[in-house]
């Protein structure tokens, strides 16, 4: 197999022939056949986020087919196609293993984080963590659900059911979580860096009533905002423009620091809360969904040997949707 290798922080990811590994126990070993480009990919390659496994093939959001399954694995088929998601692995014994709140396990391992993933021709996987995606929609349109679509899902849900939500940040999650929220009946408000027109086309385009920029008042109060974006001023941005009551969902692993703010901007009870991670609930709940709602990704493709270009591009915001890598 061939992988794009992290093998020192902050350095490019090299071009590597690995040997070719047996699924263990409960293991399964997938053909990649598009893995998503992610913010956290970025976190990762700059040392941004504590005790990576190093050196490391990161990449989380698998689209592959089962190409060999290991010892005590039931439920999945060589030959089928399967999306690994960022959570790789819980313990099942923890407090939050115990109480159905696996996104927060004290022991987890994470996909090309932790444990090897997807920007290679190849990844071994536990089982228990890959979703059947069927075969309906092509592999590099389904890349993005598997961590844009799902913690965007997760952030989506923690927003509660208000009706105006805006989003800031109008990348891969966004674009696919404003396709959800428009289908749900929601009103969205997309956000981006000031003077970004062509990221607000785009936001209208997909989803959005209103797009403007981060420093603009929306036509009307918000009842949550998601900040997708790993920038901290937003967060008294976006709670000066939630309504009483409101909330705002971090929904990034890693964020700048956030400024200080006038406590009159959390006053009323509006509500600052983060996600983490995933469940695999919500990716079972997510992923029987989006076939429903239609999701649409608006994604551009990468050969895997590209993966430095893709991880430059999304840096520098050089496209809109999401990067996909292609063996
Ligand atoms: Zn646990
Ligand atoms: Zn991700």
């Amino acid at each position: 197999m061939h992988a794009m290798v992290l093998k020192k922080l902050g350095a490019a990811l090299e071009w590597t022939e690995l040997a070719d590994r047996q699924p263990g126990p409960g293991e399964i070993r997938v053909n990649v056949a598009a893995c998503g480009v992610c913010h956290t990919d970025l976190h990762v390659v700059d040392g941004e986020l504590p005790d990576p496994k190093v050196p490391i093939i990161p990449g989380h959001e698998i689209v592959g087919r089962i190409d060999a399954i290991g010892a005590g694995v039931e439920g999945l088929h060589v030959g089928e196609r399967v999306g690994i998601p960022w959570l790789g692995h819980t313990c099942g014994v923890c407090p939050y293993c115990a109480r159905s709140q696996e996104n927060l396990c004290d022991r987890p391992l994470f996909t090309g984080y932790t444990r090897d993933g997807g920007f290679a021709t190849a990844t071994i996987a536990d089982a228990r963590f890959a979703f059947p995606l069927g075969e309906t929609g092509s592999d590099v349109a389904l890349a993005p659900l598997l961590c844009a679509g799902l913690i965007g899902w997760r952030s989506l849900v923690i927003a509660g059911e208000g009706k105006n939500l805006g989003l800031y940040g109008y990348g891969a999650a966004a674009h696919i979580i404003a396709q959800v929220a428009k289908w749900q009946g929601r009103t969205v408000f997309a956000f981006t860096r000031p003077g970004d027109v062509a990221t607000q086309a785009f936001a209208r385009r997909l989803g959005a009533t209103w797009a403007g920029g981060s420093d603009e008042t929306p036509p009307q109060r918000l009842d949550a905002a998601i900040i997708f974006a790993t920038v901290g001023d937003l967060v008294p941005l976006a709670l000066k423009a939630v309504r009483k009551g409101g909330r705002v969902v971090c929904a990034g692993i890693h964020m700048s620091d956030i400024p200080s703010f006038p406590y009159q901007l959390l006053w009323e009870e509006r509500q600052l809360v983060s996600v983490a991670n995933l469940t695999r609930q919500d990716g079972i709940d997510f992923l029987r969904l989006a076939p429903e709602i239609g999701i649409v990704t608006e994604t551009t493709r990468y050969p895997l040997i590209r993966a430095n270009q893709a991880l430059a591009d999304l840096r520098a915001g050089r496209f809109d949707g999401a990067a996909v890598l292609v063996p």
